[in-house]
């Protein structure tokens, strides 16, 4: 069997799982799909390999051929894994929808990890994510068609999974987007939303119609659990934000980001100088009394209005 061929197997092996209504399969969709759609890559990196699939191994290392040639050659009987085929496709101009790739993986690594409810709804995210993946990689970067390659049945399945939970998604969507946000960086996550205890996107107001961010309270659509905004903010904030983050300080600079001193979430929004979860506000005019430098929010919280240098002043002449 060719590794193209047992991609697709794969692939639609996952869709049939999920299909069943038997709930005892659906994380065996969730790995089916999850494992056709890496060998999907696989087969990119086999194709884009000169004659030898060199692009498969893991690792591979210079040796000397029979004419005492420089050559390449693979080693050990590891192939590449997900790091390495994200590696390999950035290098080769291959693009793939990241966010849905780890996105998928995310969700097949939490169902094997935990044991919450609703798995049919998270596997149900997780084909839809593939799904976007899949029809990618055939149509991108293999040119083969999905629809003859997968079958009609198979591609069907994927189309209709997706739409259904589009649907379910933009439906818990609209109760959050109803609420007035106290913070603009709030507003911006709203797609990041995701439930702290299983990762489903499917996170909705209980109360469609209030619209004050004090009084919401969230519920997860896939699991049951309630949410308290402080963790659903603070895991939307590292998807929207984290990339912005990390360049930031990279460049020496202040993340968009960081811990309220008051409820300890990572939803300090610097920019608007107020929290996005509680009610924690940084005054515009925050300084130290006194040399008059601008404080942080960690300051202005900890040191009673002193800079840290002053404060640990402070505290020696105690
Ligand atoms: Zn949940
Ligand atoms: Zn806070
Ligand atoms: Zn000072």
């Amino acid at each position: 069997m060719t590794l193209f061929t047992n991609a697709v197997e794969s692939i639609q092996i996952g869709v049939e799982d999920l299909s069943k209504n038997d709930d005892r399969r659906v994380l065996s969709a969730v790995r089916n799909v999850h494992a056709g759609v890496l060998l999907l890559c696989k087969e990119k990196l086999r194709r884009l390999s000169p004659d030898d699939e060199i692009l498969l191994a893991q690792r591979f290392e210079p040796q000397p051929n029979d004419k005492g040639e420089v050559a390449i050659d693979g080693v050990g009987r590891n192939t590449v894994g997900a790091d390495d085929i994200k590696k390999r496709f950035k290098t080769f101009h291959v693009a793939l929808d990241w966010k849905r790739f780890d996105g998928m993986a995310d969700i097949r690594h939490h169902m094997e990890h935990s044991y919450f409810k609703g798995s049919r709804e998270r596997a149900r995210q997780a084909v839809a994510d593939a799904f976007l993946v899949i029809r990618q990689l055939l149509v991108e970067a293999l040119q083969e068609d999905p629809l003859k390659t997968l079958g009609a049945e198979c591609w069907t399945a994927l189309l209709e999974n997706a739409d259904l939970f589009a649907a379910e998604l933009q439906a818990c969507q609209v109760t959050l987007k109803s609420v007035r946000w106290d913070t603009e960086a709030a507003a911006r996550a709203l797609p990041d939303f995701a439930c702290p205890w299983c990762h489903s996107s499917l996170v909705r107001q209980r109360d469609p119609n209030n619209k004050s961010q004090p009084n919401a309270a969230l519920t997860c659509a896939a699991c049951g659990e309630s949410a308290e905004l402080g963790p659903v903010l603070s895991l939307a904030f590292d998807e929207t934000f984290g990339a912005e983050g990390h360049i930031a300080v990279k460049d020496g600079g202040e993340p968009p980001i960081s811990t309220c001193p008051e409820c300890s979430e990572e939803t300090y929004v610097v920019e608007e100088g107020r929290c996005a979860a509680c009610d924690f506000t940084l005054p515009e005019d925050a300084a130290c009394a006194i040399c008059g430098n601008g404080l942080s929010a960690e300051d202005y919280y900890e040191h009673d209005g002193l800079c840290s240098y002053h404060a640990h002043v402070a505290s020696k002449d105690d």
